[in-house]
């Protein structure tokens, strides 16, 4: 791809995404927050709008996931999932989401109607609405199948946002369980591989995972490991926190089935997305209770403490063997259109 076109990388939530939104995306918008509220260019996983004793978040997420139906889940269920969570892990009760959906001519209605079960059925389980849409059609050879676009609404009151950008040194590091999951098991399933593996997708509301831990106000940065993985929101948080992480490699929850599947593709389970998962910092002393309430649910019972938050500028694993590499954010996500 020559380099002043559009390439695959660009939307896979790497360094290259970054750079296109930096350079060419934010550059070129001009007010980018509302009355002081989280803005475009925090980059976090929604904005803000402060009103009154409140603060609305506001996120949006298209999905161009292929294909749309796969292990453990379907193109409605991330549709949903994906936006619900972006304003979870802000701190904000999610209240509703809008669709827009472009379809291609010729789609079965049965399969529409089938997606927009799955994406009814996700929103039920975190007591979100539907509350507004668009529908367009293009012709067959002009879009592939069916894209569709969600808005997520919530709200938290003001002071209690929850940033992805706000670790302390001493810090405890939660994952919400295991990690690759979705990546791994939907390039399996590309690949022909699902005979060989029962991984399925983790793809899921957190809401009802995380709102207890909200409330005991213990968390101190949140992130959903999507595109680009763990390693890339794990880099991001401590970037943007001006700390460093280490990690112990043993405690970092991960399946048996993505360890095969990612060693046989040759990917870093790291690197690929997972839709049902939360990375946390939290504070030390209240980590044990985090945890507790975390493994309650039943999207949490994996849950693990892998690390805490140290002074420096790397995120670094400790190995079984006792050594000590650097934990790198991907170039970009290794699994292509992934949700
Ligand atoms: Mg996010």
């Amino acid at each position: 791809m020559s380099e002043d076109k559009i390439g695959m990388g660009h939307g896979a939530g790497g360094e290259v995404m970054s750079n296109l939104i930096a350079e060419t995306i934010l550059n070129n918008i001009s007010k980018k927050s509302v009355d002081g509220g989280v803005s475009l260019d925090d980059l976090d996983d929604g904005a803000t709008i402060p009103l009154g004793d409140y603060e609305i978040v506001i996120t949006t997420d298209g999905h161009t996931i292929n294909p749309l139906f796969f292990p453990g889940g379907d193109i409605g269920r991330i549709s949903a999932a994906g936006t619900i969570n972006d304003v979870s892990v802000m701190g904000a009760k999610p209240l509703a989401i809008t669709n827009a959906m472009i379809i291609r001519e010729g789609f079965p209605i049965d399969d529409l109607d089938k997606i927009m079960k799955s994406l009814d059925e996700t929103c039920r389980e975190a007591d979100v609405a539907v509350i507004a849409g668009d529908t367009k059609v293009m012709e067959h050879d002009k879009i592939d199948e069916l894209v569709i676009v969600t808005t997520g609404i919530g709200i938290a009151k003001k002071g209690e946002i929850v940033r992805d950008s706000t670790l302390n040194v001493g810090d405890k590091i939660i994952v919400t369980g295991t990690l690759g999951d979705h990546g791994m098991s939907l390039m399996s399933f590309r690949e022909g591989m699902e005979f060989e593996t029962d991984l399925t997708s983790d793809v899921a509301p957190v809401w009802n995972m995380i709102k207890e831990a909200i409330d005991l106000k213990a968390i101190t940065a949140m992130k959903d490991p999507t595109r680009g993985g763990f390693a890339n929101a794990i880099n991001e948080m401590a970037k943007k926190s001006g700390v460093g992480v280490l990690l112990n490699q043993e405690d970092i929850p991960i399946k048996k089935e993505v360890h095969a599947a990612s060693e046989m593709l040759g990917i870093d389970p790291y690197e690929v997305a997972n839709e049902g998962k939360v990375v946390m910092g939290v504070k030390a002393e209240l980590a044990d209770k985090v945890l507790e309430i975390i493994k309650k649910n039943k999207y949490g019972r994996d849950a693990a403490i892998i690390g805490e938050v140290i002074e420096g500028e790397h995120v670094l694993i400790e190995t079984p063997v006792g050594g000590q590499r650097i934990l790198e954010s991907p170039i970009a996500d290794p699994v292509p259109r992934v949700c």
